[in-house]
């Protein structure tokens, strides 16, 4: 990765116009870094913060260097979860969450700069396409289709964690879909 910007805005108030012309919502420009892990450095930058709660999200899709990233902020999803393999293979599907809302934002290509890009479909559309997304993750995917229960073998533990799990992203699911008008899953 080449040279990036990097941005702090702990109010998440002010506009200001980047070096390279462009206005966007964060202010206080800290300056080129090198090789620097997007998804580390957003949340040093509050990037993970939910304007609508002031809470640090789970996961998110940002602009970095360019490019989009999914990232994973908090381990263990909605929790979060503790045992070491339900934090991996619940990740692994706020992941397929995350990743299914690239197509919904826009392109990150034409501004060079680090920031949450914005939607192209209103919130609950997009939050209805992820959570169905996150959902056919936990019931099992291609190559495999070991669902996120299987995957925990024998580990009772690992399978009520995973269980929780997916009754909230079942909850969330359904709210934003009922809200978009569109059946979930
Ligand atoms: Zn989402």
């Amino acid at each position: 990765m080449g040279a990036s910007l990097r941005w702090s805005d702990p109010s998440g108030l002010l506009t200001e116009k980047t070096p390279f012309g462009v206005t966007c919502q964060i202010k206080d420009w800290i300056g080129p870094v090198n090789n620097f892990n997007c998804c580390e450095e957003a949340k040093k930058g509050q990037i993970d913060i939910n304007p609508l709660n002031g809470k640090g999200d789970i996961g998110g899709v940002i602009c970095c260097d360019g490019q989009l990233v999914s990232c994973i902020w908090i381990s263990g999803g909605t929790k979060p979860a503790k045992n070491g393999k339900a934090k991996e293979i619940i990740d692994g599907c706020v992941r397929a969450h995350e990743d299914r809302h690239w197509q919904d934002v826009e392109d990150c290509k034409t501004v060079r700069n680090y920031h949450r890009p914005n939607g192209t479909w209103p919130p609950n559309i997009m939050e209805c396409s992820a959570y169905k997304a996150q959902y056919k993750c936990l019931m099992g995917l291609p190559p495999d289709n070991k669902s996120a229960l299987e995957k925990c073998g024998t580990d009772v533990v690992c399978k009520k964690e995973v269980q929780d799990e997916i009754n909230e992203v079942n909850r969330r699911g359904t709210l934003a879909c009922k809200a978009a008008g569109e059946p979930y899953p």
